[in-house]
């Protein structure tokens, strides 16, 4: 654990990457501590059609890829770990991984968030045999199938659009009777045929043997339960869960001012800890995007570099 760096950046998502390209190319030794792969949660978007630049139709794994060499091209080194413990108390931070113990003169908090589940009976059971958090990853198993969609927000209609690529059908199953997605995609999932929807209501349990066959859905008005089976000559259905992520910030719990598990910062992307910087979805914000993903994360090793600066770093 010699070296020490000048930027230790916790997380590979957009504002993780967008930090190593601005730590990279101010010339400060920066290190982009990844866990499993890079891209967070946009992998799992099947298009990206709101970034400014992305190709027709990318997908998020593609823009991913592309941010991910340039952050090579600038010098940022990454590398596969996950930081089990931090110490940010010092002048120099000390980030503990399973691998090995980094240091660094500043630390930008990027480790995102994930998916929430439903939490009923099943769920967990059936995820991989039924069950999935990722259209982009697992709709071509649905191939001439019928699908259900859980979730009323963005992510919800842009991937059950997706779904209707694959699926034979699609429903919606949403708890109120009002979409939160934007109005575009509102439209677009109206007039698709091959989507449904199930308004004010909600999963109540997942059933089946090897694969998940059954549905149980309630209707939150009347109360009254829906036991949806797999036609038979299908065998199986899948359940796309969409309802949106919880920040991943137990690491810092106590350590950095939170909010309801969202870490506090300035507009300059400063935690209440001096040489601590927080970027992306895990940050207390009102809107959560890749854009303004990518946008606090260069913000953030702008300041950072300042920060090294006013303490006498090279
Ligand atoms: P979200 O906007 O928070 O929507 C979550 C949806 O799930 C809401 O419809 C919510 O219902 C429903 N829900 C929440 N808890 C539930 C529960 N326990 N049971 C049943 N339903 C539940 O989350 P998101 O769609 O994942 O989007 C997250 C952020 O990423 C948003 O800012 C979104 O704009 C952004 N995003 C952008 C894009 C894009 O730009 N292409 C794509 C995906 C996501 P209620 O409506 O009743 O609260």
């Amino acid at each position: 654990m010699s070296k020490i760096y000048d930027i230790i950046v916790i997380g590979a998502g957009p504002a993780g990457l967008a930090a190593g390209i601005y730590g990279g190319r101010s010339k400060r030794s920066t290190l982009i501590l990844e866990k499993a792969r890079e891209g967070g949660q946009i992998i799992y978007t099947s298009e990206i059609a709101n970034y400014p630049g992305s190709l027709d139709k990318e997908s998020g794994i593609s823009l991913i890829e592309r941010m991910k060499s340039q952050v090579l091209k600038f010098g940022a080194e990454l590398i596969y770990d996950t930081a089990t413990e931090v110490d940010l108390s010092g002048e120099i931070k000390k980030v503990k991984g399973i691998a090995e113990t980094y240091q660094g003169r500043t630390v930008i908090i990027a480790s995102g968030a994930y998916p929430i589940s439903i939490g009923a009976p099943g769920e967990m059971s059936f995820t991989g045999r039924g069950v999935s958090y990722c259209a982009t990853c697992d709709g071509a198993f649905f191939s001439g199938l019928e699908v259900f969609v859980v979730g009323g927000g963005d992510s919800a209609i842009t991937e059950a659009i997706e779904l209707t690529n694959h699926a034979r059908k699609v429903t919606v199953i949403h708890r109120r009777d009002q979409l939160r997605a934007v109005e575009s995609l509102q439209e677009k999932a109206f007039a698709n045929p091959k989507i449904d929807f199930m308004w004010d209501s909600v999963v109540k349990e997942l059933r089946g043997g090897e694969v998940l066959d059954t549905v149980v859905v309630e209707n939150v008005k009347t109360g009254k339960e829906t036991v949806i089976k797999a036609d038979p000559n299908d065998g199986f259905l899948g359940v796309f869960v969409f309802i949106g992520f919880k920040p991943t910030t137990e690491l810092f719990a106590g350590k950095i001012d939170m909010e309801n598990g969202y870490i506090l910062t300035d507009e300059e992307m400063r935690t209440n800890v001096p040489g601590v910087f927080a970027a992306g979805d895990l940050r207390k914000k009102t809107f959560r995007q890749v854009i303004t993903a990518v946008a606090d994360g260069a913000l953030a090793a702008v300041q950072a570099a300042k920060y090294i600066d006013s303490m006498g770093g090279e």
